[in-house]
């Protein structure tokens, strides 16, 4: 079934892991995709080449999507390529881990800049043309769907990591104010939560068993996840299928928000 034929779709920080997983599934629905990446050009090609390969339809965009301007030009870009935009998934991210008090500024400022501040100026760009264009039926119920990558940090607190979830707590607030304030537009805002996913971003845990033992303590379904788990929730979540759903925060974690620890009494 292609859940998503016709639309067009931008994923950020779609070069690896969790994004390039988004970006070809989105394909596969039959979305047109800009796979947005920062610096690493021969892996989103590489992402792109996955896409055309299968028969999809994709182009690469380079942008830091913590700088106003790149943000500008990709979606100048994109819309001049496919036309429009129906859906963006806004999931760069990166961390910067650190005692607390040993965190500095830049450090801090990097987390938030791209974490936080790229979802915000990717999700601004991506509403003005939602509410130029409006609603296209033939298309999709909704007027523009935003998807953030989020976290179980959105709600679990990350000791040597407070930028990190302060970004991804900072981006639950942004994408329910932000579902509130245009769910009468039909633009839906949801956020996927993953926990503990097979990426670059964590590569130091899950390549050791010692590392996968102790993280599968954290995870009641006692396996880490993978990029395919996120990444057919979020072409389900984009689509009409789900169109009742705004303003929420859809957990992929094997259940690590189940406060584990106390499966065997606390
Ligand atoms: P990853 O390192 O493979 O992917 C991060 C992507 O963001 C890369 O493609 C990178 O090039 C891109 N990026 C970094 N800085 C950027 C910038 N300034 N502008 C544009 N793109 C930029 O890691 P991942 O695990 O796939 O992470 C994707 C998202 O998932 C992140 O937001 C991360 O916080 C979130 N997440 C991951 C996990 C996990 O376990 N892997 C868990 C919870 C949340």
């Amino acid at each position: 079934m292609r859940l998503l034929e016709g639309q067009t779709a931008l994923v950020t920080g779609a070069s690896s892991g969790i994004g390039a997983e988004v970006a070809r599934a989105m394909a596969t629905a039959g979305a047109n995709v800009g796979v947005n990446y920062p610096f690493d050009k021969p892996q989103a090609d590489r992402v792109v080449s996955d896409i055309t390969n299968a028969g999809g339809k994709a182009i690469a965009l380079q942008a830091d999507v913590s700088r106003e301007d790149q943000v500008t030009a990709m979606f100048e870009k994109l819309i001049a390529t496919y036309g429009t935009i129906d859906i963006l998934v806004s999931n760069a991210g990166i961390q910067k881990d650190s005692a607390f008090a040993d965190m500095t500024l830049q450090q801090w400022n990097a987390v938030i800049g791209v974490n936080l501040t790229g979802g915000f100026l990717c999700a601004r760009e991506a509403v003005k043309e939602f509410l130029r264009r409006g609603v296209v039926p033939e298309r999709s119920k909704a007027a523009g769907k935003i998807i953030f990558t989020s976290s179980v940090h959105e709600v679990i607190p990350w000791a040597g990591h407070a930028n990190y979830a302060s970004s991804k707590g900072g981006m639950m607030m942004l994408m329910k104010t932000i579902a509130q304030e245009l769910a009468p537009k039909k633009i839906r805002v949801n956020s996927i939560g993953p926990g503990a996913i097979k990426t670059p971003i964590n590569e130091s845990v899950w390549s050791n068993p010692e590392g996968v033992a102790s993280m599968c303590k954290l995870i009641p379904y006692a396996r880490i996840g993978e990029t395919t788990d996120v990444a057919l929730v979020a072409v389900w979540l984009a689509s009409d299928q789900a169109d009742y759903i705004t303003g929420t925060t859809i957990f992929v974690d094997g259940g690590m928000l189940l406060y584990p620890g106390f499966r065997t009494g606390g």
